[in-house]
């Protein structure tokens, strides 16, 4: 209980973010945000994209983590380590006998997570037909399969100056499935963590508190990844070997907002206007309210410094590297939709699916990824007291 009253204290702090009281002295907020750029945002999706889908088990998915690595040592985020552990698929499902009494009739209006369906579904799925990507390229990158066994996935840390033994995490998954690129889900997540790596790893930035940005891998297999840094690390908390959890931010998929299925289940070509970045907190967690406080401090994050494009704020959190934290500590996602009424009803035509290229998405697209962006390292700035000096 202690824990928890300590992080609503934390939480606490920028409950209202504060006014322009003096118009002389710059935001350092706004300095920071300003260091964001689409142009490079882009670039580092297309950096990631060259090692095709990224599946885990695979030689492009060490090539990937090794890349990534180098890329956060050159922004200066030099406390760098890697997380191992040990991936080993489930066995297949034995059939069941045809004796056995059917199972219950579900509720097709439930979605993952806990949400409710509405309004019109499109089919979704895992492509594993390595003939459905036309590009030769791409089919020949992705052709290596996935072997068990040892695993690697990459973070660093910026330390705080006063409290550097509390930290936030933030984090995405860099492996992807489908036959494609896995531009979107999550080269679109990797790049905007590994951009808040570079711009708050700037040697003229200080923040009071640490951040750990995380590319998990084996997302797509189970959130793997993700479960085995709580099991290794949960119990180091407060030791010098792990600082104090105070929040997980989780980014998967950022890039498409395009609406929902037409009755034919087909898709508008281009960005809706209306698009948003959804913000998601698990209702039923543990830390649910300290959670939902958390997304409500990204949401205002955004309304002040996000530069196109609103947030919205939904309770069902779902099939995501933050959910092996949100009894632990408050965990978010962002994400281009809602995860289990949107995504889960098909208002992501790419998802897992030889289409999820880079030359998929267009400008309009990646804007959305970087206005999810500055929504995330604005919030994160306040959270973790960060200066320019
Ligand atoms: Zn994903």
């Amino acid at each position: 209980m202690t824990q928890r009253l300590i992080l609503l204290a934390v939480l606490a702090i920028p409950a209202a973010l504060p006014a322009q009281a003096d118009s002389t002295v710059p935001d350092p907020i706004l300095q920071l945000v300003a260091r964001l750029d689409l142009e490079r945002y882009k670039a580092t999706i297309k950096g990631l994209t060259r090692f095709g889908d990224r599946r885990q088990g695979t030689d492009r998915n060490r090539a990937a983590v090794d890349w990534i690595e180098a890329q956060l040592r050159s922004y200066g985020c030099s406390d760098v380590a890697r997380l191992k552990y040990t991936y080993q698929p489930p066995a297949p499902r034995v059939r069941t006998d045809s004796a056995a009494p059917a199972p219950p009739a579900r509720d097709t209006t439930r979605a993952s997570g806990g949400g409710r369906y509405r309004g019109v579904r499109a089919r979704t799925g895992v492509n594993a037909d390595s003939l459905k990507q036309p590009d030769a390229h791409v089919r020949a990158l992705d052709a290596q399969a996935s072997t068990p066994g040892a695993r690697e996935e990459v973070y660093c840390t910026k330390i705080g100056d006063t409290h550097p033994d509390e930290m936030y995490i933030v984090g995405a998954h860099m492996d992807g499935i489908g036959w494609g690129e896995a531009a979107n889900d999550d080269g679109s997540g990797t790049a905007l963590v590994m951009e808040l790596a570079r711009v708050l790893s700037s040697p003229d930035v200080r923040t009071d508190r640490s951040i750990r940005f995380i590319l998990w891998n084996n997302e797509e297999s189970g959130l793997n990844g993700s479960r085995a840094y709580v099991e290794q690390r949960r119990a180091l908390q407060g030791t010098k070997d792990e600082p104090k959890w105070l929040g997980m931010i989780q980014h998967d998929m950022m890039l498409f907002d395009h609406g929902m299925p037409r009755a034919d289940g087909s898709l508008a070509i281009e960005q809706r206007p209306e698009a948003d970045v959804n913000i998601e907190f698990q209702a039923s967690a543990k830390f649910a309210a300290e959670a939902q406080q958390l997304a409500w401090v990204f949401q205002r994050a955004n309304e002040k410094y996000a530069t196109d494009y609103p947030a919205s704020v939904g309770s069902h959190m779902t099939n995501t590297d933050s959910a092996p934290f949100q009894d632990d500590v408050p965990a978010i996602s962002l994400r281009e939709n809602e995860r289990g009424t949107q995504i889960g009803a098909g208002w992501d035509p790419n998802w897992h699916q030889p289409t999820d290229l880079y030359s998929t998405y267009n400008d309009k697209d990646f804007r959305l990824g970087l206005n999810a962006a500055q929504t995330t390292l604005a919030a994160l700035a306040d959270l973790v007291g960060a200066s320019i000096k």
